[in-house]
């Protein structure tokens, strides 16, 4: 790398040649091991955001870094014209660990947007499942605040009418309910072909569901012939202390979508349905060029092997419970609450200050995000340390305390 292109630089050739869609980046970086990252200039930062719950195996990790190698050297891709010992061994896998046994199946893509896409189509094939005479179902429940995505389809799901804005008119039939139990029985009948949620709501600011939401809402959508769609792409994978976080509620849902930590940032995505619904899709309906490449479905057996293998999924809880002890002893007055479960963790703030925050932690060498002006999130790798935690817990603290004076100074 010669010295014009380091960070006196980037960001200018970042402003000129990135589409304006991204907010530009503070940091450019270069390298990774573990839970940590190399900016250009050679900068250490402590990785807690984990490329938004995707680096489950932090950077570098040596099975994810044998995989790729290894699958590369024998098959990348070979369309679905053809099956490969990679995708199916995933597919069984991913049936095993969420539960859905026998009569699970799994559609691979490439992204969380483009398994919430499949779920989209799901639920319009619950839609043309309705009897004649019937009223149809016509409607996709999902909540306010949720993130889904950013493709058409998924946006549509996404209850953030800033976010859709822009780009109307979205998909009809989404309605967009609050995150209540009542709105729930108000909102279920047999017009509705799926209600989809997150378990916790990530991009909101890891906010969780109220008490005896999850049981409710499975209640009434059985009820009512309704699917219950899960959106797991940032809760999954172990990062709140089980496999899916719907284990957690004692719930069974009629399917799920996973991505971000599956195959530690190689990009896939997956729709997995339980029980009926695996019986909805067709030959021909649905498809995609990458998904399911025997390069991305390795990589994610590798993670998941490697997370069964070492206990990362009982851990995210005892390191997530560190965490929170960690943060609540910080005792700073912007400290509101703490909410989430395992390793992802939202910090509610008594002010307005969460990128301020996150920006003294990163010139402190500390990578944490800001979702939204009042929350911080904290999803570290699952391989995290506690000499690790303990560190972040330090700078963060410290971090919060420039903050905290710099506001009383103001
Ligand atoms: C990140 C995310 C998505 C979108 O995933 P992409 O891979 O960015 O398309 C959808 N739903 C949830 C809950 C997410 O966290």
């Amino acid at each position: 790398m010669s010295v014009t292109t380091s960070s006196t630089t980037w960001n200018d050739r970042f402003g000129a040649s990135i589409m304006r869609s991204l907010t530009p980046p503070k940091v450019m970086l270069e390298r990774g091991e573990g839970c940590r990252v190399w900016d250009v200039d050679g900068k250490e930062y402590l990785d807690f955001l984990a490329g938004i719950a995707v680096n489950s195996l932090g950077h570098a990790h040596p099975a994810v870094v044998a995989a790729i190698t290894d699958q590369a050297s024998k098959l990348i891709h070979v369309s679905n014209y053809f099956a490969t010992p990679p995708q199916l061994e995933l597919a069984e896998r991913l049936k095993r660990i969420t539960g859905a046994g026998e009569a699970g199946r799994v559609y691979f893509g490439n992204s969380g947007a483009e398994a919430n896409e499949a779920a989209v189509k799901l639920a319009r094939l619950n839609s043309s499942r309705a009897t004649p005479g019937d009223r149809g179902r016509t409607r996709i429940l999902t909540l306010q605040n949720s993130f889904h995505g950013r493709t058409m389809g998924s946006l549509a799901l996404t209850g953030k009418p800033a976010l859709q804005e822009d780009f109307l008119p979205m998909l009809p039939g989404v309605e967009h309910i609050p995150t209540t139990i009542e709105a729930l029985h108000a909102a279920i009948d047999d017009t509705v072909a799926a209600l989809v949620l997150e378990p916790i709501k990530g991009e909101a600011g890891v906010v969780d569901l109220p008490e005896g939401f999850m049981q409710a809402a499975r209640d009434l959508t059985a009820q009512h012939g309704a699917l219950l769609i899960l959106d797991e792409i940032q809760t999954g994978v172990g990062r709140t202390g089980a496999w899916f976080a719907y284990q957690t509620h004692g719930i069974t849902p009629d399917a799920i979508t996973i991505a971000k930590g599956i195959a530690g940032g190689v990009p896939i995505g997956a729709l997995v349905t339980f029980g009926w619904a695996s019986d909805l899709f067709s030959a021909g309906q649905h498809g995609s060029t990458f998904g399911g490449n025997p390069l991305a479905t390795r990589v994610a057996n590798a993670v998941l092997e490697e997370i069964e293998s070492t206990g990362l999924v009982e851990a995210a809880s005892q390191k997530g419970a560190r965490i929170r002890d960690g943060v609540a002893s910080i005792e700073s007055p912007l400290v509101d609450e703490i909410r989430g479960a395992g390793l992802l963790i939202g910090v509610g703030l008594t002010r307005p200050v969460a990128q301020a925050i996150s920006a003294a932690a990163l010139e402190r060498g500390l990578i944490v995000n800001a979702p939204n002006e009042s929350s911080l999130r904290i999803a570290p790798p699952l391989i995290v340390s506690d000499a690790e935690i303990d560190e972040f817990i330090s700078i963060l603290s410290d971090a919060m305390a420039s903050v905290h004076s710099l506001e009383a100074t103001a």
